[in-house]
């Protein structure tokens, strides 16, 4: 088409396409062998309980140091990993890390790991988590798995197996990016999630439109006559924290109250447990 469009432009635009192709294949080398080369890592980020102030869980979120780009963000290198089946090693990479590390912190909170939709066609998928669990300690009560909705929509009828053979473990699970994918609202009562995260973008929109505060306020009354808890994600303002707050929002994550640090940052300095956030989110719920 281009060809014909403008004989000039088909030879003009290939050599991109190349580079592009080539800058793509090698980066999917480099992260063959990230793994080996130790430059995977895991950030963690605190979930608050809104009225306690209590940690209820850390996410983990991959990181990737390369050599030469530097930090690569997930958001770059895990669409490729799932495109090129590597998201496989990878994604159980994670999982033992974040199992292993959460497994020696001072408070048992829960360690919530993202699971990649291309993960639920693993075979052995509940025989290698529960090899896991069992290597790493961690008593699988421990353990959240965040899930997207995507996974519900390709293959309900397996994801619904699977879902229900982890709950079955003890494992928590969470639907995350909540809002922005196509699942129905039925999506909610059929599958067995304990608690789903609104997606931040509708947090991001608090105080800025009201759509998005209408969305928020609808979703937590449905969580709660569904009995599912819920984490607003992104929460980066006062603004935003007291609306949530107010709503009765059970759980927040975001900037305001924690950036992703690594594991042996996370409880071994006394700046954690005083960040400033910290020290609001008390002073908005003086404990009684
Ligand atoms: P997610 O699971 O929805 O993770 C939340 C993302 O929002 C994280 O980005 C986090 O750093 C960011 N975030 C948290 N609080 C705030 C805030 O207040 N403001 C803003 N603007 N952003 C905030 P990150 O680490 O870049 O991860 C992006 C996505 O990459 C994740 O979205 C998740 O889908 C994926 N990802 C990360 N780690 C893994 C992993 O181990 N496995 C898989 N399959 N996916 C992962
Ligand atoms: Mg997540
Ligand atoms: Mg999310
Ligand atoms: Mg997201």
């Amino acid at each position: 088409r281009a060809k014909r469009e403008g004989g000039d432009l088909y030879r003009f635009f290939e050599p991109a396409m190349d580079q592009r192709l080539m800058e793509r294949r090698a980066m999917e080398r480099d992260l063959r062998a990230a793994i080996e080369r130790n430059e995977l890592y895991l950030v963690y980020q605190p979930q608050f309980d809104t009225m306690t102030g209590e940690l209820v869980g850390q996410e983990a979120l991959l990181r990737w140091c390369h050599p030469e780009r530097g930090i690569v963000p997930p958001a770059d290198f895990v669409p490729l990993a799932e495109e090129s089946g590597f998201i496989l090693p990878l994604g159980l990479w994670a999982l033992e890390r974040a199992c292993t590390e959460a497994a020696s912190w001072p408070v048992p909170c829960r360690v919530a790991v993202n699971l990649s939709p291309a993960q639920f066609r693993q075979p052995d998928l509940i025989a290698v988590i529960t090899a896991i669990l069992e290597r790493s300690g961690l008593p699988p009560q421990r353990l959240k798995m965040e899930v997207t909705e995507g996974l519900l929509i390709s293959d309900t009828e397996r994801a619904l197996t699977l879902l229900h053979a982890l709950k079955e473990k003890g494992i928590f699970l969470s639907l995350d990016d909540f809002g922005t994918g196509y699942s129905s609202l039925s999506y909610l009562r059929r599958f067995p999630f304990d608690e789903l995260k609104i997606d931040q973008s509708f947090v991001g929109g608090l105080g800025r439109d009201l759509g998005s505060a209408a969305i928020i306020e609808a979703v937590l009354a449905l969580s709660r006559s569904l009995g599912l808890s819920v984490v607003a994600e992104g929460v980066e303002t006062e603004e935003q924290m007291r609306m949530l707050r107010d709503w009765k929002c059970p759980r927040v994550q975001g900037f305001l109250l924690g950036r992703p640090v690594r594991s042996d940052e996370l409880f071994s300095t006394a700046t954690w447990v005083r960040t400033p956030a910290e020290l609001q989110l008390q002073a908005l719920h003086p404990r009684q």
